[in-house]
């Protein structure tokens, strides 16, 4: 598998211009797209990105303070919870399916396939591509998502009974609105990656990392590391602590405040 990931990432290399001003995106779009090729990202997923892109240019596609504040506080309550559960889709897998596997690893969380577009083909193409990336299991998958989460129609209400249907605490990214505000409906914690802060998902979120998944997952296993060590005091005292409100509004303000700086 490394081997042909490493001949695919050369491929995709060899097509960007080395100085290409926009390497880094592109390459990155480049795997949304073999997602797509593959069948385990949605054609919608291709939308959802481009939308991301816009705010990580607005944000200046770099992880700001407001994003590490919401990581340490996900850090914390990751640590806390009896149920994690990282919540996986399409464009997730394409772009870190290694980091999904092993910030599960380090936080002893489960990983579930939940699709906005359900197909029993995508359930089984991002499971394959979590197992390559080290995954020992994947729920979610066909009869696994035997249970429904209450309030949502359509086949994003199915979920396994062993992962997001007793989850205390679920990680998830590119999310519906409407499914986030179901889970936290149910009682659970939801912590929400997602690079546009006025979504219905960032709002509805008990915690919203706003920064692209690619630097946070990276920066949410840094941090348990970190963090592994606290008391469980230290843990409850940052989630105490914690004002999701504000962090959304700092990255709001962070946003004008670029702007009205720019000279062209
Ligand atoms: P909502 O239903 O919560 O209001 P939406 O319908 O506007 O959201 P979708 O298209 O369903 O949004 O989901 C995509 C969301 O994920 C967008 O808010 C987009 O900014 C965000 N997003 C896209 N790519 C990334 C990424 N790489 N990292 C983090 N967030 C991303
Ligand atoms: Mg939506």
């Amino acid at each position: 598998m490394d081997k042909a990931q490493d001949s695919k990432e050369w491929s995709i290399r060899s097509l960007i211009p080395e100085n290409h001003p926009r390497k880094e995106s592109l390459i990155i779009r480049e795997k949304i797209v073999e997602g797509l090729e593959e069948g385990y990202v949605a054609p919608q997923g291709l939308i959802a990105h481009g939308r991301g892109e816009c705010f990580d240019y607005l944000m200046g596609e770099k992880t700001q303070q407001f994003a590490i504040d919401a990581i340490k506080a996900s850090v914390a309550t990751l640590l806390l919870a009896k149920h994690p559960v990282i919540s996986v889709n399409g464009n997730m897998a394409a772009l870190v399916p290694k980091e999904i596997v092993e910030l599960g690893k380090e936080i002893n969380a489960k990983i579930e396939v939940n699709l906005f577009y359900r197909t029993v083909e995508r359930e089984k193409a991002i499971e394959k591509v979590l197992r390559e990336a080290g995954a020992d299991e994947v729920l979610g998958v066909g009869e696994d998502a035997s249970a429904t989460i209450p309030e949502l129609f359509s086949e994003r209400r199915r979920v396994s009974p062993r992962g997001i249907l007793i989850a205390d605490v679920v990680l998830l990214a590119l999310e519906d609105g409407d499914r986030t505000e179901a889970l936290v409906k149910m009682g659970k914690k939801v912590i929400a990656i997602d690079l546009n802060p006025l979504s219905r998902t960032a709002r509805m979120a008990s915690i919203t990392i706003v920064d692209n998944v690619i630097r946070a997952f990276p920066l949410l296993i840094k941090y348990v590391r970190i963090m592994k060590s606290y008391s469980r005091e230290a843990l409850e005292e940052i989630v105490k602590k914690y004002d999701n409100k504000a962090v959304l509004t700092a990255s709001l303000k962070f946003i004008a405040q670029r702007l009205s700086e720019i000279s062209l």
